[in-house]
């Protein structure tokens, strides 16, 4: 079965900046349907990693559909937070996914940490990706792309914690990184390139 190549797929997230990049990754004779648009709602995600609540997301969403599913699990780690958002990244902004909100509280609890903004606030966005197949088989695979975080949120692109998060070498955010540029070089296309041979 894992031979054969994938042709239809559940993309098993809820956020729709997610859905929109991975679309734009996976070749487009897959036949996707998503689990927005057939209504499904997330499971709790309880695991204490990426890794983990992106296998409870896939087997979830695999066996509610019997279909193959692939899900996301991804976040940002600021060092100097102990390493948060990270797999609370989503939760930060709250029920509505308000990332104004999140944000406001990145620089927050930046400014509880008196961070000297000449110092590089390092940080880290990671993606793990599950393939689970309905007969309970799995594959995972984990991107990372390692970065500062900018002194001021910039730019309209991306979604989420995009406007201030730079990655190391570049100088603008991926707010500002047109998804040319960004899909070259984030967690979710590393992690993507791990399990493209299931494509
Ligand atoms: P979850 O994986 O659905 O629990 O959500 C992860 C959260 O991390 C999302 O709501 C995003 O805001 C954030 N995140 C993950 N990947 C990215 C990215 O590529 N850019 C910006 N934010 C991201």
């Amino acid at each position: 079965m894992y031979n054969k190549k994938i042709k239809k797929l559940i993309l098993g997230t809820n956020n729709r900046g997610k859905v929109r990049e991975i679309k734009k990754l996976l070749p487009k004779y897959i036949i996707l349907n998503t689990t927005k648009k057939l209504n499904i709602r997330s499971p709790r995600e309880n695991g204490s990693s990426f890794l983990e609540n992106s296998l409870i997301k896939a087997k979830f969403f695999s066996r509610k559909t019997k279909e193959i599913c692939l899900s996301d699990d991804s976040g940002l780690e600021i060092d100097i937070l102990g390493k948060l958002p990270g797999i609370y990244s989503a939760r930060w902004a709250g029920k509505g996914s308000n990332f104004k909100i999140a944000i406001k509280k990145v620089y927050k609890e930046l400014e509880k940490k008196n961070v000297n903004w000449k110092k590089k606030i390092k940080c880290r966005f990671i993606c793990a990706l599950t393939i689970y197949w309905p007969d309970k088989k799995f594959y995972q695979s984990q991107g990372i792309v390692e970065g500062i975080i900018s002194k001021k949120s910039k730019g309209k692109n991306g979604f989420g914690y995009d406007p201030i998060f730079i990655p190391r070498g570049y100088k603008k955010t991926f707010g500002e990184m047109l998804f040319s540029k960004k899909s070259r070089i984030d967690h979710r296309y590393k992690a993507y390139k791990k399990i493209k041979k299931f494509f």
